[in-house]
């Protein structure tokens, strides 16, 4: 029978435990054993309890609950040669040669690292007597898939990852309620979000919830952006608007690569001798990654389930790693290290040629 582990690696996300308790589930509708490692690779170093065998029931209720039931972690040790030699001996041990990793780039990376030393490591736990040949033997190949769980939705070749989309949601929700109040007192609010390197959140709540202005890693701002934003909201207020958002990514930057903080933003709206607008910031932090999945999570984490319990069964030792993408709302596989490299020579969020258009419908509602 074989033995599938099921992973979450890397920031946590709504929506991930949508995609184990697919997984876990689809396993075993294909006849095979679902195992769940806690603790991300953490758990595959460790060993012992944090590898668990899982049955149907024990994901039960797991579809719209945020955040991951499995835990995660960030793991110094996976990194190193001697922490996935421990990784590789304990998925032996437990009869484990079936992977599937819901993470960001920097987990599936590990991922793709770890199935192409594979091979060595086995040799290693035999040459230094950890293991004996016949434990080995029917291990020989590590078949790994990658399913992309991301607030951010920072990989390339995916329109989605599992979670953007509840992140999103809650940054919304929370522009409205602030809007509420902002328009009350005829305040300005400076909100920043999340995304890391990426802008995808900034762009589409900027979108979503009508944001005078923001701010995106991926399109540093021209050394005149301080005019071009108070002239943008000056003309604004003029038209009668009570209230002011600008959104910025955590990685705002502008040309010459300097971080364009929320501080900066808030002094200039504030300054007397310009808009002197009542300004405070608000960061949203971690509450757009809790709670529970929208429902375009739950679905794209489900599909993407299945599908990586299919692709991880068929994977041949020949097939490069392959990881989940939705791409024009079709579930597909795609190379992993691929999508990796793009998503660091292309900025994802810039693609989208229509934003330029789309803020610009922003104005005195
Ligand atoms: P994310 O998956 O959200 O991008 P990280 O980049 O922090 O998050 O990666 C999560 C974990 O994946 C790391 O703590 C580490 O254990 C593992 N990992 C990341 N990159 C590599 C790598 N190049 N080699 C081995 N392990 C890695």
């Amino acid at each position: 029978k074989k033995k599938i582990a099921i992973m979450t690696s890397g920031g946590d996300a709504p929506g991930m435990n949508a995609t184990v308790r697919a997984c876990v589930r689809m396993a075993i509708h294909m006849g095979c054993d679902a195992y769940c490692v806690y603790e991300g690779y953490d758990g595959l170093v460790r060993g012992g309890d944090l590898i668990r065998r899982m049955e149907w029931h024990d994901v039960r209720g797991w579809l719209s609950e945020g955040g991951t039931l499995i835990g995660t972690a960030r793991c110094m040790a996976f990194f190193e040669r001697a922490g996935r030699l421990k990784a590789a001996k304990n998925m032996i041990l437990n009869g484990i040669d079936a992977l599937i990793i819901c993470g960001g780039d920097g987990s599936l990376t590990g991922a793709d690292r770890f199935r192409s030393e594979w091979p060595e490591l086995l040799e290693e736990l035999i040459s230094t007597g950890q293991l004996k040949k016949e434990q080995v033997n029917q291990y020989r190949h590590l078949n790994i898939v990658g399913l992309v769980g991301s607030i951010d939705n920072d990989l390339s070749g995916t329109d989605a990852t599992i979670g953007c989309y509840s992140a999103l949601a809650r940054i919304c929700y929370a522009v409205d309620l602030i809007e509420a109040t902002a328009s009350s007192h005829s305040r300005a609010f400076v909100v920043e979000v999340m995304g890391r390197h990426c802008g995808w959140l900034a762009l589409m709540a900027g979108v979503a919830t009508g944001a005078d202005f923001i701010f995106i890693p991926e399109k540093p701002r021209e050394d005149n952006w301080r005019e071009e934003m108070c002239g943008i909201i000056h003309e604004h207020r003029k038209r009668g608007k009570r209230k002011t958002i600008v959104i910025i990514a955590e990685g705002a930057l502008d040309r010459q690569g300097n971080k364009i903080t929320p501080e900066m933003v808030k002094d200039l709206l504030a300054d007397k001798n310009g808009l002197a607008l009542d300004t405070r910031i608000t960061t949203l932090g971690h509450v757009q990654r809790g709670g529970t999945a929208v429902a375009y999570d739950r679905m794209l984490a489900t599909l993407q389930g299945v599908e990586a319990v299919k692709a991880v069964l068929e994977a041949t030792p020949e097939t490069p790693t392959c990881f989940i993408a939705v791409t024009e709302n079709k579930i597909t596989r795609k190379p992993l290290m691929e999508a990796v490299k793009d998503t660091k020579e292309v900025a994802k969020a810039i693609e989208r040629q229509d934003f330029e258009l789309a803020m610009s419908l922003r104005d005195a509602e």
